[in-house]
């Protein structure tokens, strides 16, 4: 249908320069320019056509060239007064600017020698790269290399998935070479509501059975994790990649209950979010999947205080705890963690205990420091930290108030230790 086929064209190019500012469409500008003077050919492509097809405003621009990628970019930095180049070993190219990414790709062809290992890649025709891509969704392609007649190819019919509201990728194998598919998969199910196609969540149940994702660097799940968090859907992604059995195959104990949706709720940020996921892993499973992805030390502090809360989640849940006693079990665990744990556990008393020490106990503080009850008289040692601890318990119980009231228990403490 090649008058269609124009006819979306023109729309896209309509659509990208009304959902662009002038800084964009100069720099848009300028890269097609130089392809002419290149005599190479120049496209959108991926996130950003399909973004504009559902009328989305792109999140980043993504295109495609025949030539080199790093001579094209060479040319163009300083044409934008642009300096800040990136070239990754897939002959892809980005700059940023304004906090915007332009990704410039040599058309290429993937080769996976082994499932789950990063490709040996070839240069290929523009054809050719769209059939090595993810899903259909993502594989369409809009020439800019004259504006004037901006050509659509779409091989492998995103523009018929996108109209039905379907994620599909395009061969039997895709997840089995990029077991990373799997989570993008979930990812664009979940941001844009569509459904991941029949015989696509099918591959996807195989290819999480047969552990394809263990065959992936844990450097690259990470990243994945993170791009997740990055999602205002991300309650729903997790809870979707636990129901299809990805969490548990990313490791065993990974899971996520419906109580994610809460966090949805209250707009919790993203460390609670990573906190979540380990709520049922023990602590020697929190360390090994700390060191299996490489976790950040943000991550891991947060891993490693939800597993410790999960821990004590039966100690907490008891009626007699005295606030002094939360408190201590409590005290310089991470606010992410705590507040995942308050989300996720079902034990009544343990969330009012957790809300308890979130609300009121953290922020009491004894007006007393080490030094003034020094002067006072308490000897250096061991007895300064009961005293505190002391006033610090009578302060959480409500019993004292004032520093005067603090100065008596001292005294009194240092009586009752010149009887004994
Ligand atoms: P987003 O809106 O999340 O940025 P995107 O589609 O632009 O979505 P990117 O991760 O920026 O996604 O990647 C750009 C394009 O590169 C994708 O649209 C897809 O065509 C291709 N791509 C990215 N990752 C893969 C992958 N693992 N396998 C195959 N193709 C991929
Ligand atoms: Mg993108």
């Amino acid at each position: 249908m090649p008058n269609l086929s124009k006819h979306v064209a023109r729309n896209l190019l309509f659509l990208l320069h009304a959902s662009t500012t002038e800084r964009v469409k100069d720099i848009i500008d300028a890269a097609i320019k130089l392809s002419q003077q290149r005599g190479s050919r120049i496209f959108l492509v991926g996130g950003t056509v399909r973004d504009l097809l559902l009328k989305l405003k792109p999140r980043d621009f993504d295109f495609i060239i025949d030539n080199d990628p790093k001579d094209f970019i060479d040319d163009l930095c300083p044409k934008l007064r642009a300096n800040r180049a990136y070239y990754s070993q897939f002959k892809t190219s980005t700059i940023t600017i304004d906090g915007l990414r332009f990704d410039f790709a040599r058309a290429r062809t993937e080769i996976y020698d082994k499932p789950g290992v990063l490709p040996r890649i070839h240069d290929a025709s523009v054809e050719e790269d769209l059939y090595r891509r993810d899903f259909s969704i993502n594989s369409i392609a809009l020439e800019l290399t004259d504006p004037k007649k901006p050509c659509l190819l779409d091989p492998t019919g995103g523009l018929t998935d996108i109209a039905n509201k379907v994620v599909r990728i395009l061969h039997s194998r895709s997840f089995l070479d990029d077991p990373t598919r799997i989570l993008r998969a979930i990812r664009y199910e979940q941001r844009l509501k569509f459904t991941i196609n029949t015989n696509t969540r099918d591959l996807l149940l195989q290819a999480v059975k047969a552990q394809t994702l263990s065959t992936v660097s844990g450097d690259r799940i990470r990243n994945e994790i993170d791009l997740i968090m990055d999602e205002p859907e991300r309650a729903s992604i997790f809870l979707r990649a636990s129901r299809l059995g990805v969490l548990c195959s990313l490791h065993s104990s990974l899971s996520c209950g419906d109580w994610v949706k809460s966090l949805k709720k209250t707009g919790e940020d993203k460390l609670t979010y990573i906190s979540t996921i380990a709520y049922k892993l023990s602590s020697n499973e929190t360390d090994s999947f700390i060191s299996m992805i490489n976790a950040p030390k943000d991550w891991a502090k947060v891993l490693k205080d939800m597993s410790y809360l999960s821990q004590k989640e039966t100690t907490l849940n008891a009626l007699s705890l005295k606030p002094i006693e939360i408190y201590l079990i409590l005290k310089n665990r991470s606010i992410h963690s705590l507040n995942a744990f308050k989300h996720s556990t079902n034990l009544k008393t343990t969330r009012k205990n957790i809300c308890l020490y979130l609300d009121k106990y953290r922020h009491i503080h004894p007006s007393i420091n080490g030094d003034r009850l020094k002067n006072l008289g308490v000897p250096e040692g061991p007895d300064i930290q009961i005293v505190l601890k002391e006033i610090l318990a009578g302060r959480l119980n409500g019993t004292i108030s004032t520093l005067p009231e603090e100065i008596q228990l001292a005294q009194a403490y240092l009586k009752s230790q010149k009887r004994t």
